[in-house]
């Protein structure tokens, strides 16, 4: 007889693994299926996030940060080091065992829950019938009550510089490096040809980024992308604007890439070429064709704001559906989607999902750029506060950015936060909960922020917003 669930996922990143996980925790009988498989051969839950994305490229840029500011910064809090050198093999086994940790702890939570993870691939069949072929068995028909999709996203590949897996590389292969190349080319100024640049920058590779638009940090605010490109340049982060790939060529000595920019056609030897240009859904052989799932003209599947395909009792959620390509809107769409099952009310605000650049400055933001506010014709008033006055930040000498606020002229409600500088990613969840209870600037104004801290920079910037910033003249 063909096993049964309530609930199916197919897809353990981020989106599949915490649906799974709540719709256990509502008393569902629950199956989890994937098939994601390690470099070491080794089968893993979570996903792209912590096997290849989120997680390992958080380890690496600590200790890329660590190393650089050993190198720079420890003179000046008067720590004498001698000679600071990099092991990189020791970095990578750190980032290798946080992500076999992280990812074994999916399973252990699976017990818990009483998820039942199943190892292999699942497709959809018609009538909520899934097919599950284990890595080493024979395909099996599981019935479910609801199926959830969640099979993530993969790195897009350019027709003119084809991955090769050694030369022309993606980004999991960039986190797994063995040695720091020295040069490195990468295709891309988005949030991973950033990161992924920092780290190998700050390791000493000499970085050069070309980036087809002439905006840089094109979705982030204008002021936040300005003082973050000038911060990156003083790093030795060469980013070229305007950049647009035609050719990569792999030899032997490493790749040869033809571009063109404003002036014509340009020409860059580098040992290894990262190409970061942003991923697309994986769909492949994840439904049959009478399955009844769509996909909408970019190749995601369609779904409606609670994540509903156009079939009774199938949902779609994370990197496969539309909007942003982030693990914690992917897991947000899971919890949503697992209490719409359980016959809950629950949905999500897409309007104030935090994104965070994990450079040297931070960047993060949530909510609306003063361009979009300035374009819907709402009155509107800004405040800024810059690290360089806070006491936490001077004492962490960390004080490059700030944070900016964007709040209605007509009744106050805060419309946008947005940071660059230390711990912006931190920060940004203080913005997050205020958007999301229509908090007003006098709500964050009247909040206690401890002192010294570097959240008492949001504090200003609120009281700037009115011109009341006490620890900085107000303009
Ligand atoms: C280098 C890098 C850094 C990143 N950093 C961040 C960050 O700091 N913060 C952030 O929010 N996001 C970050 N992201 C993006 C983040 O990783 C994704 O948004 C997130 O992983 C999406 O989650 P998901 O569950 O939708 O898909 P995935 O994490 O891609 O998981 C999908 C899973 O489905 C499985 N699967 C697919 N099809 C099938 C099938 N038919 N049968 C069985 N299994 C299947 C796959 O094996 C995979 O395990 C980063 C990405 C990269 C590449």
């Amino acid at each position: 007889m063909s096993r049964s669930f309530d609930v199916v996922v197919i897809g353990a990143g981020p989106a599949g693994y915490i649906a799974a996980i709540r719709a256990a925790q509502h008393g569902k009988t629950v199956a989890c299926i994937d098939r994601w498989q390690n470099r070491d051969g080794k089968y893993a839950f979570g996903g792209t996030c912590l096997n290849a994305g989120c997680i390992p490229s958080k380890a690496l840029l600590e200790s890329s940060e660590l190393y650089h500011r050993a190198g720079h910064e420890f003179k000046k809090h008067g720590i004498k080091t001698g000679g600071v050198e990099m092991d990189v093999a020791a970095m990578q086994k750190r980032r290798a065992s946080i992500v076999r940790q992280l990812t074994g702890g999916i399973a252990g939570l699976f017990k818990a829950a009483g998820v039942e993870g199943l190892v292999g691939h699942g497709k959809l069949l018609k009538d909520r019938k899934v097919e599950f072929t284990p890595v080493d068995g024979e395909p099996e028909i599981i019935s479910a009550e609801n199926v959830i999709l969640a099979s993530g996203s993969e790195p897009i590949e350019l027709p003119v510089a084809k991955f090769d897996g050694e030369k022309i590389i993606d980004s999991w292969d960039t986190l797994e490096l063995d040695a720091v190349p020295g040069t490195l080319g990468v295709v891309g100024a988005g949030v991973i040809g950033l990161e992924l640049g920092s780290v190998w920058s700050r390791l000493g590779s000499k970085v050069t980024i070309l980036e087809a638009l002439e905006d840089f940090l094109f979705m982030a605010d204008r002021d936040v992308a300005k003082a973050a490109a000038a911060d990156f340049k003083k790093q030795g982060l060469d980013i070229k604007l305007g950049a647009m790939v035609n050719k990569a060529t792999a030899n032997k000595k490493g790749v040869t890439v033809e571009y063109e920019d404003k002036n014509g056609a340009q020409m860059l030897e580098v040992d290894k070429l990262v190409v970061a240009v942003g991923r697309r859904p994986v769909t492949d052989n994840l439904f049959a064709d009478d399955a009844g799932i769509q996909l909408d003209d970019r190749g995601f599947i369609d779904v409606d704001d609670d994540c509903r395909t156009r079939v009774k009792g199938v949902f779609a959620i994370g990197d496969c559906v539309r909007g942003p390509m982030l693990a914690h809107k992917g897991s947000e769409e899971g919890v949503m989607v697992a209490d719409l099952i359980a016959g809950e009310i629950a949905e999500m605000n897409y309007d104030v999902i935090p994104s965070v650049v994990y450079t040297n400055p931070e960047i993060a933001w949530t909510g609306k750029t003063e361009a979009e506010v300035k374009e819907s014709g709402r009155p509107y008033k800004t405040g800024q506060f810059p690290f360089m006055a806070s006491g936490r930040a001077k004492a962490m000498e960390q004080t490059s950015g700030f944070v900016k606020i964007i709040s209605s002229a007509d009744d106050d409600e805060v419309l946008g936060v947005h940071i660059v500088g230390p711990m912006a990613g931190e920060l940004i969840s203080e913005a997050v909960l205020a958007l999301e209870f229509s908090a007003s600037t006098e709500d964050l104004q009247r909040t206690i922020h401890a002192h010294p801290s570097l959240a008492e920079a949001v504090h200003e910037a609120a009281l700037a917003v009115d011109k009341k910033a006490l620890n900085f003249p107000n303009r």
